[in-house]
């Protein structure tokens, strides 16, 4: 199978039912047309073998995740996703592959209407890089820089599951079979959080992607915004999805293992956004309207840096090791 014989087969779908593009795959340029008072939002993705994901993921979820992780930067800008092109280096042709990682990539893809418009295919290491491109109304995208004192924080979804996968791959822990389901399936498929990011506009002052760690990615939207916060981090550890189908004594995970996980476990496809407190039932309802479980966890304040409270109120010192990697000095 040669080249273009490929991207014929596998990636370019004369019967695609999404038609964002005014030209899409099979010429030097595909040509987006801007609608009048949008902005396009456009962000970019690279997942590499060995470093982004094991070389054992099955190639269906690979699929999903290359284009989950970009959906979910457009996300926090509260944009509606239009389209995306995908460069990709593959060690070899192999059709079954192929079948099965266009398949992921195309089902999550016409869940939200977003055409494969172009990209570029070459022999190489396992590599895919994803740039999407959304659309936002002028001047409506919720920026990292828009948090203000006093505002209510939120998460949405969960935190920690993917990480515990992880440490399951690696060795570090052992879990059961339902367990496993869960945070597998939270590593691997993460789910994209459009719809809460279309529902917050207007009402969300700052959103963040989390990709790399909540603690982490915040001190990135409360440096951006000049601002700092409290966190209740008892109000964080129920985010992890599998904490509801464990009890204390089955818990495979310490407390503090746990905590760390969800602050800091890093894989999380999840929003970490701020609104003002006057806007709390408007937010329940983004919430409710895009289907999307979100907990309120902590408060931006005027002075910059990072307070963890336990669950007595009381301050906790940022005594865990991977913290200094990923909540720098505010
Ligand atoms: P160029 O000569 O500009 O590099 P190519 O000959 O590589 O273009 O690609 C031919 C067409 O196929 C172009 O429209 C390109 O955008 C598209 N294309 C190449 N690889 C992919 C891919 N992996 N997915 C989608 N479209 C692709
Ligand atoms: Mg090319």
């Amino acid at each position: 199978m040669g080249e273009f014989d490929l991207i014929a087969r596998y990636f370019q779908r004369p019967n695609s039912s999404v038609k964002r593009a005014v030209l899409g795959i099979g010429d030097d340029c595909a040509l987006l047309q801007p609608q009048a008072g949008m902005q396009l939002a456009i962000s970019s993705d690279m997942l590499l073998e060995g470093r982004h994901f094991l070389s054992t993921v099955p190639p269906f979820t690979l699929g999903h995740k290359a284009l989950a992780v970009n959906l979910s930067d457009l996300a926090a800008c509260g944009a509606q996703p239009l389209a995306f092109t995908l460069a990709l280096a593959l060690p070899q042709a192999n059709p079954s592959w192929l079948a099965a990682f266009s398949d992921g990539l195309f089902s999550l893809a016409d869940l939200h209407n977003c055409e494969l418009i172009g990209g570029d295919t070459t022999q190489g290491a396992l590599n895919i890089c994803i740039t999407i491109f959304g659309e936002t109304p002028s001047g409506q995208s919720i920026l990292r820089s828009g948090a203000q004192a006093d505002d209510d924080i939120y998460v949405s979804g969960n935190l920690g599951d993917a990480r515990l996968a992880l440490e399951v791959f690696r060795g570090t822990h052992t879990v059961s079979p339902e367990v496993w389901a869960v945070v597998r399936n939270r590593l691997e498929q993460p789910t994209p959080r459009i719809a809460l990011g279309l529902a917050l506009r207007g009402i969300a002052n700052a959103a963040i992607d989390i990709s790399d760690g909540l603690l982490g990615d915040l001190a990135h939207l409360l440096r951006a915004s000049g601002k700092g916060a409290k966190i209740n981090t008892a109000a964080v550890l129920p985010c992890m999805a599998v904490s509801a189908i464990w009890d204390a004594h089955a818990a495979p995970i310490s407390p503090a293992q746990q905590l760390q996980y969800v602050l800091a476990g890093g894989d999380d496809y999840e929003l970490a956004f701020t609104a003002p407190v006057r806007e709390r039932e408007a937010v329940a309802l983004a919430a409710q309207q895009s289907n999307t479980p979100i907990t309120r966890i902590g408060t931006v304040q005027a002075e910059a840096g990072m307070r963890l409270l336990d669950a007595s109120g009381s301050p906790m010192p940022h005594n865990f090791a991977s913290f200094d990697h990923f909540a720098p000095a505010l």
